[in-house]
């Protein structure tokens, strides 16, 4: 449907030959393109078109790319190279070719539990990364932004077709209070505690989003929704969510207990990622069949 002469060309984007669109935003574009130095490579295009934002929006694209030029490991999209002209600014981004996980929920309507825990064990990763190595807090931690590598030959195992899980867009991510070493906030020093428990506050919202996105797998559909905003908000406020019969019959105690964890109201009595890794049902070897109940 894409015709490669119907791509458009943008100044300074010479190097990479468009080759289709993978993604559209408020603001930026997204496509696979080639390298034409070197016709194995293909990359991940975002194309973010300047001239139609605001001083905010882009003091944050800076923020962006300066966020995704620190980030080296294997669970998050790595940013190849960087660059701008006027009017834009562009991302070249490993490639995932798998796409979103958001459109394997809605092919698959759920996960089952060690696919699901193949999947958030990565975000997982990635999200140790962030907050215990960089100092950094994603804030838009979703199926949109969860991009994969399949791999090939292995569709009938418990990896399903998934591979390796990659956190893609850094547009809302912050720095916190200083990079985290091996004692957090131990760094400051002088550092007020309201100062260190913020950061404890502000990671809390990748946590709360991990604990959506793993309802979601399992459940196929989100913890918290309604038409109607207000009620929505409420039901967010509240924690009010239940595994509803009969899609959470099936599922295990131990799924659910971690869930409850990561969707604690207050973000002092939330799982941290430590704790989240270190929960039973993540550590479970899906070699080993789970105990039937
Ligand atoms: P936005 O800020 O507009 O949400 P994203 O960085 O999330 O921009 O990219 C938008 C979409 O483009 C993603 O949801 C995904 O579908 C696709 N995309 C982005 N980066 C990649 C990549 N590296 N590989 C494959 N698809 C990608
Ligand atoms: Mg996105």
């Amino acid at each position: 449907q894409c015709a490669a002469n119907s791509m458009p060309s943008y100044p300074g984007l010479e190097r990479w030959r468009l080759i289709e669109k993978i993604g559209d935003g408020a603001f930026s574009t997204v496509y696979r393109a080639s390298d034409t130095q070197s016709e194995y490579n293909e990359v991940a295009v975002k194309v973010m078109k300047k001239y139609e934002m605001n001083e905010t929006q882009k003091q944050k694209l800076v923020k962006e790319v300066e966020i995704a030029r620190k980030l080296k490991h294997e669970n998050v999209v790595h940013l190849i190279d960087a660059s701008e002209t006027r009017q834009f600014s562009y991302m070249i981004i490993e490639l995932c070719p798998g796409g979103e996980l958001y459109d394997q929920i809605t092919q698959l309507t759920s996960l089952d539990e060690n696919l699901s825990r193949h999947v958030i064990k990565q975000v997982g990763k990635a999200v140790e990364y962030l907050h215990e190595t960089m100092g950094i807090v994603h804030r838009d931690i979703k199926p949109e932004n969860i991009l994969f590598y399949p791999r090939v030959g292995n569709e009938n195992d418990d990896e399903g077709n998934i591979g390796v899980v990659k956190l893609a867009d850094f547009g809302l991510s912050k720095m916190i209070c200083g990079v985290p070493t091996m004692t957090p906030c131990g760094t400051m020093g002088y550092a007020a505690p309201e100062l260190c428990s913020e950061q404890k506050y502000t990671t809390g919202v990748d946590m709360w989003a991990l604990g959506c996105l793993l309802y979601t797998m399992l459940g196929g559909f989100p913890p918290f929704f309604d038409e109607d905003f207000q009620a929505m908000a409420r039901k967010v406020l509240r924690g009010e969510y239940e595994f509803a019969s009969p899609n959470w019959d099936p599922i295990s105690e131990e799924a659910k207990d971690l869930i409850n964890g990561l969707l604690a109201v207050h973000p002092e009595e939330r799982l941290n990622i430590k704790e989240f890794l270190a929960h039973p049902w993540i550590r479970q070897n899906s070699d080993s069949k789970p105990a039937s109940h």
